[in-house]
């Protein structure tokens, strides 16, 4: 078979993590009768783990309770690279916020990147951190302008690095902006640790519970889906998307954003450094171990969740850019995951709504939450012990920076209500019968839209594709055989169940033999 084809077999597998395949990671039982704690942690990512650790460390009673396995959230599909460089920003926070909330954001992300490599030496942590440069270049003259401004805030906010006419990767760029002594890591390794330390400690942690409401008195109580309850002095929303919004309002005021990432034996040497574009479609790029080959980890073509035409083309569009640049002998692994952004790019961290002292919230990290998910833990900390953290108001959830977050409010919403009527407008008149084995698409029976999947087998699935968060139509992903919404990003199996939130119901599905009764129906056979 030629190397190419080789490549496209690959990536017709279901995707699959490496940080997940990790066999040493431990499991926890569900939790099964009511208990009372200091902090109930709701979410086991990087979020609800780094604050669990901290708060054990300081003799809290703490539960973390987890809907899944931890881990298997976002961050077991991230890139992992541990850095206050987040693309083109600074420039952006300084014309937005001014120069002493740029440097805040700043100082924060580098406080993080210190705390995860103090913590790594302190806990002598196995997790593959090495230190790396960080570069953000250009490929197009209007990156070039912007990379020039992005260049000049670095040096208002005193960061160490410094305009560059080409890096070690062989890319012909116009310019890069370098961002000295950044770092890359193992995340599933590196929290397994702290897991590790949360247990010895006398934390628990309870997989396979899924928290559905908090019963908001004096005393929050979470209540979890087999109906137990969790009473907590203190509560901390870690669920990416809060599984519980108050009167927040956090579904209109973020979106959620999907990259795609590939794992791959190059055939040319990787030159060391951690790359990301200012251009889009974006390309970021740090090395990684597999069964101790070094490999690079290839990412980006990031797009709106539900709003991409096919979404196979995304890792088809990485292999061609991993080809040029690196020559790309395999791909082990291949996956996607989404995050979520705020109207003006700055994380919501704090209190779910203004006074809500005892129920806490950690969202919003814009594909930065290695360092923005560690600001949150520690500012979680300050908070509960009463501690003064110099980061709480910048990242507060009330906070309104008029110019960015109206404006952005307003496109997003626009969005969102785009989305709503596209969707209720399209029709297909696609016989179910005429897909292809792994395909999935939008059909119509009785001139109702469905979704339907022909699993590998044969077997159709169907499902009703009105979201169950606010009911918007969910469009196909065919690289994760998942229903998407396109409006607040809720992801769905291909029969139906919840993925990620903010829905939590599951699409209604429905019996494949409806199909051959509607379709002989309606065509008289
Ligand atoms: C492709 C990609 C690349 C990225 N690369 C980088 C990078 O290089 N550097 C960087 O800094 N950041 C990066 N990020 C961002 C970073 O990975 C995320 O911001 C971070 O992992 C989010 O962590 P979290 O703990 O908040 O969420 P998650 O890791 O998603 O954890 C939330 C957990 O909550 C659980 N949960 C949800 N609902 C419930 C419920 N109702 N009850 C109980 N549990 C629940 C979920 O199962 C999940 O385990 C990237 C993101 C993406 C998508």
């Amino acid at each position: 078979m030629a190397e190419k084809d080789q490549i496209s077999s690959l990536l017709n597998r279901q995707p699959k993590s490496y940080w997940t395949e990790r066999s040493e990671t431990p499991e926890f039982p569900s939790l099964d009768k009511d208990i009372k704690v200091d902090v109930a942690i709701i979410g086991g990512g990087i979020t609800g783990i780094t604050s669990g650790y901290l708060l054990a460390n300081e003799g809290l009673h703490v539960a973390i309770l987890e809907a899944d396995k931890l881990f298997n959230g976002t961050t077991g599909h991230t890139t992992a690279k541990v850095t206050a460089q987040h693309g083109l920003i600074y420039d952006e926070f300084i014309t937005n916020f001014g120069k002493s909330k740029a440097k805040l954001y700043y100082e924060a992300n580098k406080g993080a990147l210190n705390f995860i490599k103090s913590t790594i030496e302190s806990e002598q942590i196995d997790c593959e951190f090495s230190v790396q440069d960080a570069y953000l270049y250009s490929t197009t003259k209007e990156n070039l302008f912007n990379i020039q401004k992005e260049a000049d805030a670095y040096e208002k906010l005193g960061i160490k690095g410094g305009l560059i006419e080409s890096i070690p990767l062989d890319i012909e760029i116009k310019n890069a902006l370098i961002m000295k002594d950044q770092a890359q890591f193992h995340p599933v390794k590196y929290l397994s640790k702290l897991t590790q330390t949360f247990v010895e400690k006398g934390g628990q942690i309870f997989e396979n519970t899924v928290a559905v409401n908090i019963d908001n008195g004096d005393i929050p109580t979470v209540l979890t889906r087999n109906d137990c309850r969790v009473t907590a002095k203190h509560v901390l929303i870690c669920t990416h998307f809060p599984f519980y919004e108050g009167l927040g309002l956090y579904s209109t005021r973020m979106y959620a954003d999907r990259s795609y990432v590939l794992a791959a034996k190059t055939h040319k040497k990787y030159p060391g450094g951690m790359y990301i574009s200012a251009d889009k479609p974006t390309r970021s790029l740090r090395s990684i171990t597999i069964n101790n080959e070094e490999m690079v980890l290839i990412v980006g073509e990031d797009h709106k969740t539900g709003q991409s035409v096919d979404t196979m083309e995304h890792y088809k569009s990485l292999e061609a850019f991993g080809q040029e640049v690196l020559g790309i002998e395999s791909i082990p692994y291949h996956w996607s995951a989404q995050d979520l952004i705020t109207m003006d790019k700055i994380p919501y961290i704090g209190e779910l709504t203004s006074g809500q002292e005892n129920i806490l919230i950690a969202t919003g990290f814009r594909k930065w939450g290695m360092t923005n998910a560690t600001v949150a833990a520690l500012i979680f900390r300050d908070t509960i012990l009463g501690k003064k953290n110099i980061y709480t108001d910048l990242f507060k959830p009330s906070r309104f920076y008029a110019h960015p977050s109206l404006k952005n409010f307003l496109k997003q919403n626009a969005n969102v209500v785009g989305q709503l009527i596209k969707g209720k407008l399209e029709t297909n008149d696609l016989d179910p019968h005429s897909l292809a084995t792994d395909e999935g698409a939008i059909i119509s029976i009785e001139g109702e839209r469905k979704g339907a999947y022909k699993d590998k087998s044969g077997q159709l699935h169907i499902v009703d594709t009105t979201c169950t968060h606010i009911g918007c139509e969910v469009e196909w992903n065919s690289g994760e055989r998942t229903w998407d919404c396109p409006c607040h990003g809720s992801r769905f199996s291909y029969e139906g169940e919840v993925i990620e939130g903010p829905a939590e119901k599951p699409l209604q599905q429905y019996d494949y033999k409806m199909i051959d009764n509607l379709t002989s129906k309606d065509s008289g056979y």
